[in-house]
């Protein structure tokens, strides 16, 4: 069984047209991917091609209009393995400040393990490690607002790996970040691959793509 599997997937929005009358529009169509663990792939594309929603639709955020996603057999669409599902694939995003929820940065971190469950001691070693794992250690007791945006999406990034997913999916996590961040948040997501983390790297930046085993190239929904 692949780790994760799309099969002819098309996901859809509603929007409003200039009537007022509301259809469904696609914005993926019949896309086909398998991925297995261990695997660093990036994706490529202009703005509007596709990406986020891929990304979105692969833990779950996004539902197929048709097709389906599969994580180690589960499909996204099963309601009841939703929980499973998003915590096998985290997420980190664009924009750090969206991300933090607290107002200590170890609190912050974690946020994801609370949220699955996970028992208090258990969550403080997850919580340690995750933030040596990113150098942000030395911050556990600060407040988030203060830090640099790359030192914020660094925090974003402990959340998820204090959830010990599988796989990270990040959506253009070095975006908003000056060349020093980005480069700090490549080494990380690169040392998360050779550790055996599956990586999903959206990145409009051809170099960062260029770090991955494969590059796989959006354009207006397709793959
Ligand atoms: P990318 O991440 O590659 O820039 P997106 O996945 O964000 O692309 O967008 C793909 C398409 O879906 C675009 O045409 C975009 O306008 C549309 N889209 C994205 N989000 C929404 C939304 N929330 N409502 C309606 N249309 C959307
Ligand atoms: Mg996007």
């Amino acid at each position: 069984m692949a780790f994760i599997e799309i099969k002819n997937l098309t996901v859809e929005y509603n929007v409003t047209d200039e009537k007022g009358e509301i259809h469904a529009e696609e914005a993926l169509s019949d896309v086909n991917l398998v991925i297995e663990k261990g695997d660093f792939i990036s994706v490529v594309g202009r703005n509007g091609s596709g990406k986020s929603t891929l990304a979105k639709t692969i833990n779950g955020i996004l539902t197929p209009a048709s097709g389906e996603v599969l994580v180690e057999g589960m499909s996204t669409k099963d309601f009841s393995k939703i929980y499973e599902i998003r915590s096998k694939v985290a997420m980190v995003f664009q924009n750090p400040d969206n991300q933090i929820v607290s107002t200590i940065v170890e609190d912050d971190v974690a946020f994801g393990p609370e949220n699955l469950g996970v028992p208090s001691k258990e969550i403080r070693k997850r919580v340690d490690d995750a933030l040596k794992s990113v150098d942000m250690y030395e911050f556990r007791t600060n407040g988030p607002h203060h830090l640099s945006g790359g030192q914020k999406q660094r925090i974003a990034i402990a959340g998820a790996i204090a959830m010990m997913p599988e796989c990270i999916v990040f959506d253009e996590p070095t975006a908003m970040l000056d060349p020093k961040g980005r480069a700090k948040v490549m080494d990380i997501i690169k040392t998360l691959n050779a550790k055996g983390m599956t990586i999903i790297l959206i990145s409009h930046f051809m170099e960062e793509a260029a770090e991955a085993d494969k590059i796989l190239v959006m354009e207006k929904g397709k793959l």
